[in-house]
């Protein structure tokens, strides 16, 4: 299973945690630039969150935008891999490590999310850095759906899919088809226990339910991009799948086993799946987002 120690080593940084917010290096924070076809590009930000890139002659088409905090070195990196304008800003979903960066590059793209996401960021929610109330418009989406979505930019046809109840309510899948690359959000925590947002409609076996719909759906030769880990080819996304609902369903046995929750923690009946846990999601955190899902 693909490992990664330089993530594992970022964990902190990782969503909105506002009480350590104060202490991030934020202007130390790297952006690694790998192109994973021609013209698209994975922009791995400070060794945590992933953002795409995609450019041709019509402009720069860019999924995610990670950290308010992070912008100004995320567009130093847009504007190496182009000098042309950024027309469109996909939202993958509504966490402040994706979106965070809408207030930069709203200055100039039209940001394209699911419509719940719109609803969040226009609502008067704290962004997770004590700063409360809703983004200027322009850093909101613009344009919004529900289904699925085409688009034909830089000669390329995009495919948007919105896939409810996973990591969040609102989660925005794109393939790109000719370049034969899948971006998934966090759908796909690629080699870890993925975290859940439940507030947010989000939802265990859901998440688990659309990996196997993606796995079913697109062809085997892709690169899919998670919004945390690496890039993972198919294969590689199936054996992760297959090892994240094993521990699943050790879950599921060990509470029908008549254990409660804080039995099975004590009992770490996830010790088999250690370094799934590295990350954000720690296993005693895995088990309190499965528990209530299974029987
Ligand atoms: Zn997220």
């Amino acid at each position: 299973m693909i490992r990664n120690s330089i993530t594992v080593i970022f964990l902190a940084l990782l969503i909105s945690a506002s009480s350590v917010s104060a202490q991030r290096d934020w202007a130390g924070m790297k952006v690694e630039t790998t192109e994973l076809a021609p013209g698209v590009f994975r922009l791995f930000v400070g060794n945590s969150v992933a953002v795409v890139a995609f450019t041709g002659p019509d402009g720069l088409l860019v999924v995610d935008a990670a950290y308010e905090q992070t912008s100004p070195q995320l567009l130093e990196a847009l504007r190496a891999i182009s000098d042309k304008p950024i027309r469109y800003l996909v939202n993958t979903h509504l966490h402040a490590d994706h979106t965070g960066g809408n207030l930069a590059l709203g200055m100039e793209a039209l940001i394209i999310a699911n419509h719940s996401v719109k609803d969040w960021l226009a609502s008067d929610r704290r962004r997770g850095d004590d700063v409360p109330g809703p983004f200027p418009v322009n850093a909101q989406p613009a344009l919004t759906f529900e289904g699925d979505m085409h688009l034909y930019f830089n000669d390329t046809d995009i495919y948007l899919r919105h896939l409810p109840e996973g990591h969040t309510r609102g989660d925005i899948i794109l393939y790109f088809d000719q370049a034969k690359v899948l971006v998934v959000g966090d759908l796909l925590f690629a080699g870890y226990f993925p975290f859940v947002d439940v507030s947010q409609g989000g939802n265990p076996l859901g998440l688990i339910n659309n990996l196997h719909w993606i796995l079913q759906t697109y062809p085997e030769d892709l690169t899919v991009v998670g919004g945390h880990g690496p890039a993972m080819s198919m294969s590689q996304l199936r054996e992760y799948l297959v090892r994240l609902e094993s521990s699943v369903a050790a879950i599921a046995t060990a509470k029908a086993s008549g254990l409660n929750i804080d039995e099975l923690k004590a009992n770490r009946i996830l010790a088999d799946w250690e370094s799934f846990g590295t990350f954000f999601i720690t296993e005693d955190r895995w088990i309190d987002i499965v528990y209530p899902y299974v029987n």
